[in-house]
């Protein structure tokens, strides 16, 4: 029999109590619990059949589709894993995580189509042979329905084996394979629920691509575990999302804060009913509190969480309004620690964020370098910067790769972004250092502005907000901040855009 905490039950489950239940909306079609379980089942077999059964790792390049979701409960059953690669990526970058996966199976959705054949002619014959695709909603189509009723029998998958694979937004370095066991998603939705129950009666709004951990453990699983609906988008847009929270009566949902910075930028965000929404989370960068105060005026209140996809990704969320500012205390089932000058500290302090727990992954896929690299001990070394007060409230500082040095002082970006964002005049900001001969690195500040504003007004709007030194010596205005998928500014690309212009004009 499968582990106690695979996954593949969730459904099962859900169907048995409630089979007419809607548990997904696609474009306006619902899938019912017992449909899902149904297909799901359906899908498992026909897998398994193909021979993509226990340890088959199954590549999709999707936008987030009820599909995607029949599959994944259906990787659950069989013991494959799921990688959702984004549809985002050029052909080099899908091709470079083709080859990571190695996959046995692709699955593509037909608008999708040229760039995974590009990918997989990059990749040569041996793999464009190797590797069968096919459209991703005809996989198992044609199994039926009493095929459905059959317990799939030879795949036990354990709770520690794998069930999704997922690569890291790329903000740092290239994107690496985190492997998440059915152990690490259900025990990141058992803390999840702890600090932000959903209960059967949700509408859960998902806005977040599948190709990130967020579109799974923040929200749309626990949703499916607890017997909720889930309103599928496929890509995000700030209108559709608005009218969506309206027609459905949407009362959960979750976003980095491009997300939600877009909704209330929207000329529709005043005009739409939203005042169904109960739990908003956002993640993946701090939230400014001009755009939190917004959100709360028409009664949504959002509570900042922080993680990283290797801890599955829930490791600290806030509770009411006297964790503004921070990211909260640990989400329950999480232990942190700081890493202090080489030592592992508990209490009050600052130092690079250590986190251990039962979501937390075993390691990047075939790479004992790069997972090595990323613990200490029993310890998953975050990358980031923070400050944790007496209380265990965790303040985020910004990744320990991108603080600036600049003239002996350390600067974090992180601080002068949110500070820009308060300027009324700024609705997207970024900031890095460059390499600077006087300075060993400078900070430039690259803002997009709704109205024109100088920078002597920027300086001035920053004064009695930062210290000099935490000044930009430099703004760019531009059209907009290059972001990953998850909404993190690329301050890389930035930097080498800059470097080469600077190059040119000299
Ligand atoms: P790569 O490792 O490839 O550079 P990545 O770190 O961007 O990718 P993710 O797992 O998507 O991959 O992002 C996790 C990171 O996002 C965290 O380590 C942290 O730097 C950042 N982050 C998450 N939440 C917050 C937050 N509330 N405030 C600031 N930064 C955050």
């Amino acid at each position: 029999t499968p582990g106690p905490l695979t996954l593949g039950r969730w459904t099962t489950d859900r169907a048995a109590i409630e089979p007419a239940r809607a548990a997904i909306v696609d474009r306006g079609v619902v899938v019912s619990y017992g449909e899902l379980e149904a297909r799901a089942t359906a899908l498992a077999h026909a897998l398994g059949e193909a021979g993509h059964g226990l340890g088959a790792r199954i590549a999709t390049v999707t936008g987030s589709t009820a599909d995607q979701v029949v599959l994944l409960f259906a990787c659950a059953k069989a013991g494959a894993v799921l990688v959702p690669l984004s549809w985002r990526l050029t052909a080099g970058e899908l091709a470079a995580q083709l080859r990571i996966a190695d996959p046995s199976l692709l699955l593509v959705e037909d608008d999708h189509r040229p760039v995974a054949d590009a990918a997989l002619e990059r990749l040569g014959d041996a793999a464009s042979t190797r590797i069968p695709t096919t459209a991703l909603g005809a996989a198992g189509a044609e199994s039926s329905v009493p095929d459905a009723l059959r317990p799939v029998a030879a795949a036990a998958p354990r709770d520690d084996d794998a069930l999704l694979m997922l690569f890291t937004s790329g903000t740092t370095s290239a994107p690496k394979a985190v492997v998440l066991s059915h152990a690490n998603c259900a025990w990141a939705n058992l803390s999840l629920s702890r600090a932000t129950p959903l209960t059967p009666d949700d509408i859960v709004l998902q806005v977040l691509p599948q190709h990130h951990v967020a579109g799974w453990n923040v929200q749309p699983l626990l949703a499916w575990w607890v017997g909720a609906c889930v309103v599928l988008e496929r890509t995000f847009d700030a209108g559709r999302a608005l009218a969506l929270i309206e027609r459905h009566r949407v009362t959960a949902t979750m976003g980095v804060p491009t997300t939600f910075r877009a909704l209330i930028q929207h000329p529709d965000f005043q005009a739409r009913d939203l005042s169904s929404v109960r739990t908003a989370v956002v993640g993946g960068g701090m939230l400014d509190p001009r755009a939190a105060e917004q959100l709360a005026r028409t009664g949504i209140v959002v509570r900042q969480g922080y993680g990283l996809t290797e801890a599955a990704p829930n490791v600290a969320l806030t509770r009411d309004e006297s964790d503004a500012g921070t990211v909260g205390r640990p989400y329950p089932h999480v232990d942190v620690a700081l890493l202090v000058d080489g030592r592992v500290e508990q209490g009050a302090g600052t130092g690079e964020l250590l986190v251990r727990g039962p979501a937390v992954f075993q390691g990047y896929f075939r790479d004992p370098e790069a997972t090595a690299a990323a613990s200490l001990g029993p310890w998953l070394r975050t990358g980031d910067l923070v400050a944790r007060d007496a209380s265990g409230r965790i303040r985020i500082v910004d990744r320990v790769k991108d603080i600036v040095r600049s003239g002996g002082e350390s600067i974090a970006p992180i601080e002068v972004e949110l500070a820009l964002l308060e300027h009324p005049a700024v609705i997207d900001a970024a900031v890095a250092g460059v390499p600077s001969e006087r300075w060993g690195e400078e900070l430039v500040a690259w803002v997009v502005l709704a109205e024109p504003a100088d920078d002597a007004a920027l300086h001035a709007h920053l004064d009695g907000r930062l210290a000099d030194f935490k000044h930009p010596k430099r703004f760019l205005v531009v059209d907009g901040i290059p972001r990953t998928t998850s909404g993190k500014p690329l301050r890389r690309a930035l930097i080498a855009a800059f470097e080469a212009a600077r190059a040119e004009a000299r």
